[in-house]
């Protein structure tokens, strides 16, 4: 029990830490993405090519930490337990997130399909576990070589429903599986390693499991299993 305790302060002093650093450095950064926007649109450098060129880099590189300091902000400080809860119905909250994907041009070319039966209802954040639906699908298509098919289906067992997400990317190899779900994890160059460790808290924090499997004779299934609501016919 002692053992736990000296864990939890652990881990609460992590969550200050990084907090903290990630305060300090978003300040300075959101400066730097303001002015590089801001130059960006002065004549002077949009008649010098070298310097255009550099400026795009500095922002891209300042928009990408940006966006890693948001996601560990989120890994560190939230308390999933703390979200607002309310009834969702599983097959609208997977639509929906599909329809975010389709909205974006850059998406056009993957292939979404389902296996959505109705009226299966959890209680959860809904904007959370849209989340945690982005997150998997943008691995799977990250994973993707060519054409890139995500399946989602979803099956009700007894006080439980099981949603998977299954794609044809490129799969992953078998002594890293273990690894995934550990924060800062990645085998991308611009991965943070930190989309799992997210998508494990919000479905544990509901009181459901997840796992991530190579499937035959291609590509990658994600399995979640989620509680019902109790009473669900
Ligand atoms: P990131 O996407 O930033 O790398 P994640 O935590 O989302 O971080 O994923 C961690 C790692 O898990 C990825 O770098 C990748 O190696 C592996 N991975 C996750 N989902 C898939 C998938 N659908 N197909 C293949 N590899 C995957
Ligand atoms: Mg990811």
């Amino acid at each position: 029990k002692e053992e736990k305790n000296e864990n939890q302060n652990h881990d609460e002093i992590i969550g200050r830490l990084a907090a903290f650093f990630a305060h300090e450095i978003r300040n300075p950064l959101t400066s730097i993405i303001g002015f590089t926007q801001f130059l960006e649109q002065d004549q002077a450098v949009k008649s010098n090519q070298k310097i255009s060129q550099y400026l795009s880099i500095i922002k891209d590189e300042a928009l990408r930490m940006e966006s890693l300091i948001q996601e560990l902000l989120i890994l560190a400080t939230t308390d999933f337990h703390k979200d607002h809860l309310s009834i969702i119905n599983v097959k609208c909250m997977v639509e929906k997130t599909i329809a975010i994907f389709k909205m974006q041009p850059e998406y056009e070319n993957v292939q979404f399909s389902t296996d959505l039966p109705d009226e299966i209802y959890i209680t959860g954040n809904e904007s959370r576990l849209k989340q945690l639906l982005v997150n998997l699908m943008n691995n799977a298509i990250e994973a993707s070589e060519g054409e890139c098919l995500i399946h989602t289906r979803l099956k009700k067992e007894d006080t439980d429903v099981w949603i998977f997400i299954t794609d044809n990317g490129k799969g992953i190899p078998e002594d890293l599986i273990e690894h995934l779900f550990s924060p800062f994890f990645t085998t991308k160059e611009e991965g943070t390693g930190v989309g799992l460790p997210i998508c494990k808290a919000i479905v544990e924090t509901l009181n459901g499991e997840m796992s991530i499997q190579n499937q035959q004779p291609q590509g990658t299934q994600v399995r979640i299993r989620l509680p019902l609501i109790k009473n669900t016919p």
